[in-house]
Formats: C-alpha cells, structure tokens, sequence
C-alpha cells in the first residue's frame, strides 16, 4: 500500500484487502435514536461515506446502510424532555423507542424525532445512506432465523459474554427481549421455549401467551447479539465506531467471537474513530441544550463543504474540535487554499501537498464549479452582514468584488452563516454598530475637518475602492494617520480601531458613513 495516498483512499484498499477482492462491498454505520444525535455520531456517518465514495472510485459496487437501532428500548428519561413531560415520559420506560410519545408532538414517535432531525441534517452534506428503521425489521419477523440460532447458541454466547465480565450471567439470562403485546413493555419472563420458533411468556401486567416469532415480532436480540447478528444479515464489510463500543472487552470484541461461533461469518473490517469537541459558543450552547453540537450548530455557521472539508482534513482516528469563535475566519482561509490548490491556483505547495489538498477538496465540495468560484473571505461577509440590509448584501459585495451570477448562491450562504456567526459567537471585537448619530467626541480641529472633507468626498463621488482607499490614507496623512483614523472609528462605530476603513465604509454603505463624517 503506498504511503502516498490519501486516508480515504488508504481504508478503503483496507477493506478490499481484508474481506476479499469483490464487486461489490456493504459499509455500514448506525446508532440507536434514543435522544439527540450530535456531531460525534455524523463523524460515524461522514467517515462511512468518504471510505464508501473511495470504493466507488475504485470501481466497486457499495451499499452504505445506517441503522437506526427503532427496536431498543427506552432506558430513561433525558434531560431534554421538558419538565411538564417528564412524568408521562417516564410511564413510556421498556417500550421500544419506536412506540414512545414524541414529548413535542410533532412526529410519531420520540425515536422518530431525532432520526428525521439527524437525516435532515445529513442530507444537508450531500449524504445519502440507505436508512434502516431496525423496529420494521424485527417486527417484520425478518429476523426470526437469526433469533432462532441465538436462543439454541445461548450456551456459546453467554461463554464470549463472560470471558469479559466480572460477575457472569445468571441462569435466567436471555439473548433477546420480549416487548409484551398487551403493554409493549419489555418487563416480561420467558417460561418456555420450543427449541424452534415458539416461545411462552408472561408480563408484569398480567398478560401472558405463547407465540411463534416468525408471525409476531415482539422479540428484540440485545445489543451485543443483535450488532453481530445484523454484520451477518446484512453481509457487512467495513464498519467503525465508537470508543464505547471498540475497546477491549466490549461490544466489537464480543461480536466478533459471536458472530463467527453463533452467526458463521466472518467479522468487518472496523476502526475507533475519534472524539469531537467544541470550541467557542459555550454560553449559547449550554443555555439551551447541554453540551451537545448538532450538525445544524455547525451547518449554521459553516457551509456544508467547509464542514466536510473538516472531516475529510482530519484523520477520522484523530480527536479534533469544532471552532465557533475567531477560529472560524481560519478555517474558511484554510479552505479557501484548500480550493485554490484544487483550481492550480494556490503558490507555494509542493506536489506532494498539492495532490492532497486537491483530494481533500474533491470529498468536501462534491460539486465543484468548472472554475474557481469567488473566495468571499469570512472576515468581509461578517462585515457586511453586520452592517447592511440583508435585501443589499450581494451588491455591497459586488462593489468589493467581482460576483458572477454562479458565485451569487454561495456568496448569500456565506453571508447568511457570517450573520449568524457575528450575532451568537463571534468575539466582541468583531461585533459592530454603525452609530446613528455623531457621539459626543473631542476630536482636534484638523482632524475634524479632514473627517468632514471625507464625508463630503463620500456624498459627492461614487469612488471605486482604491480611489477612495487613495483618499482615505491623503487625508489621514495631512492631519496624523494615527489620530485620524482613531477619531473615524470613534465617530463611526464608537471604537478605538476597526476594520480597513476603505472596505469597510463601502460594506457599511457610502452615504451613511458619508453623512456621518460630515456632521462631525
Ligand atoms: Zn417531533
Ligand atoms: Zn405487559
């Protein structure tokens, strides 16, 4: 395997090497929709689909399946269920969270909210898994031979399940749950088994009966049965995860023993992926929600190929955080390098680095324009964002840049995320407001008349930003550029210091900053 290729491109040669030479391959991701899904769980999502358009581009055939684990049951009540709901969401505890109350009333189930909100979002980043709802399956009775295997293997399983515990498994274990038809709840006891499809059972509510589970599916196998179970069903050859579920002793090394001893086949191929923080926006965040970043946080602040541009840049192995503060003008520069290396229009790169800059480019924007678009830097569209009317942004642009129609749709989403950005997260520094009014300043009478001699300048021309950048440095020359450009931010936006002033009075509207100047 050579060294030189991008991470990508190296797992997925992996995947063909450790699970055969084939046509076609099946990668899969997934996790139960138990509460919020966050930004770690789409690093599972976004690594599956980059590893997946690897194998396409080598020609393969490949099936991406997310499983929303619908069939798990409710454990306990989370924190974001409001006050009022708590005590009618605690009654739904042992339903499968397919069949538990949506709190908020606007979906069919509370599983179904948080798998429509994550799907949403995901398809945002132009992924498109084929979604499994897990509770279909099972209650299809899909799986009724695969359960059948595991209630005559117990012994075996229960064998690999305590070769890692500390305490082993009582006698009355089972492999499965039995959600109860009467209750839906999981508070039932088996009291016979037939060795083939049939099973006896009693509830806590007082309803008992016996059933063949290819015609009801009422049984669930547990986790560490069920993930090994579905590799088999689905014919799985590469699946990450988790810490939680990678480490020695846990899910992936007891599913890989049992899925061979219990299942007959062969493990995927899986790596740990890494964790995600955050970094900046905790006041807002934790106001609301906890600690937890939706790929919606992030989406509101970075474009959809900037965002993958930051898990295609990272090794999916490797911890990293997501910026919400100053960090963020960085990281658009960084990007927009990224596509100007694309383009073969960055300086300075040795091949080696051109090459993977381009690849990485190549998984973040899946849909490149034919020639470099506009690189609006962050730092101007916050500006503009912050001081012009939203009806006016794309021509305070267009009076800094040149904007062709196919930048258009972009240059608003930048401009859109940049006002979003200045209003929950930026620092202080970059917060500004336009004064209506001259403040009541002290200036010295040089200055003033020089600031005046600007605004008239301002009302009279329509100057072109480097005639009025011309103006702007004549003028501060004449009375002191120190003291002259001090007074024009006090007077402006009543700061000490600001952005280049040029840009910034043709972002914040000549006639305005004109008008102000002249009045001082
Ligand atoms: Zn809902
Ligand atoms: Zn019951």
């Amino acid at each position: 395997m050579s060294s030189e290729l991008f991470w990508a491109d190296q797992e997925a040669e992996r995947v063909i090497s450790k699970r055969d030479d084939k046509d076609s391959y099946v990668c899969a991701a997934g996790i139960t929709p138990s509460g919020p899904k966050h930004i770690g769980n789409f690093r599972e999502i976004i690594t599956v689909d980059l590893i997946v358009r690897a194998l396409k581009e080598k020609g393969k055939s490949v099936r991406f399946i997310y499983s929303w684990d619908s069939y798990d049951r409710f454990r306990k009540v989370p924190a974001e269920v409001p006050g009022n709901k708590r005590s009618l969401m605690k009654e739904e505890i042992g339903k499968p969270v397919c069949d538990v109350v949506d709190p908020w009333g606007c979906h069919e189930s509370w599983a179904e909210h948080w798998m429509t909100r994550l799907e949403q979002e995901v398809a945002q980043t132009g992924i498109k898994p084929e979604y499994m709802r897990q509770h279909e399956f099972y209650r299809d009775c899909v799986y009724a031979d695969a359960i059948k295997k595991a209630l005559n293997k117990i012994d075996e399983i229960k064998r690999v399940l305590n070769k890692y515990r500390s305490k082993p498994l009582s006698d009355k274990w089972q492999p499965i749950f039995l959600y109860c038809e009467k209750c839906l709840k999981d508070s039932t006891r088996i009291t016979g088994y037939d060795g083939d499809y049939g099973l006896a059972y009693e509830c806590d509510c007082g309803y008992s009966d016996a059933i063949d589970f290819r015609e009801k599916g009422l049984v669930k196998l547990k986790w560490r049965v069920d993930w090994p179970m579905r590799w088999a069903y689905h014919g799985v050859d590469f699946e990450p995860a988790g810490k939680e579920h990678m480490v020695e002793g846990s899910s992936r090394t007891t599913g890989v023993e049992i899925v061979k001893e219990v299942f007959g086949e062969q493990p995927p191929y899986g790596f740990m992926y890494g964790l995600i923080g955050r970094k900046g926006g905790a006041g807002k965040m934790s106001a609301s929600k906890g600690n937890v970043v939706f790929v919606s946080d992030a989406l509101e602040v970075y474009l959809p190929e900037v965002l993958r541009y930051l898990f295609v840049g990272n090794r999916p192995t490797a911890d990293f955080t997501i910026s919400f503060d100053e960090d963020v003008l960085k990281i658009y520069d960084d990007f927009y390098r990224c596509e100007a290396a694309y383009y073969d229009k960055a300086e300075g790169l040795s091949d080696k680095r051109a090459a993977n800059l381009k690849r990485i480019y190549e998984l973040s924007n899946l849909d490149p324009p034919g020639s470099m678009p506009l690189q609006l830097s962050f730092r101007t569209a916050a500006l503009i964002a912050q001081t012009a009317d939203k009806k006016k942004w794309v021509n305070r642009v267009k009076k800094l840049e040149k904007v062709s129609e196919g930048d258009e749709p972009r240059v608003k989403s930048l401009l859109e995320r940049a006002a979003k950005w200045v209003g929950d997260y930026a620092p202080e520094k970059y917060r500004l407001v336009v004064n209506e009014t001259v403040p009541s300043l002290k200036i010295d009478s040089k200055v003033k008349k020089a600031l005046r001699a600007l605004g008239d300048y301002l009302l009279k021309e329509k100057p072109s930003l480097d005639s009025l950048n011309k103006k702007v440095f004549e003028l501060a020359k004449s009375v002191g550029v120190k003291k002259f450009f001090k007074a024009a931010y006090q007077v402006i936006l009543s700061k000490s210091q600001g952005p280049k002033l040029a840009p910034f009075i043709i972002s914040a509207g000549r006639k305005r900053v004109g008008g102000l100047l002249k009045s001082v």
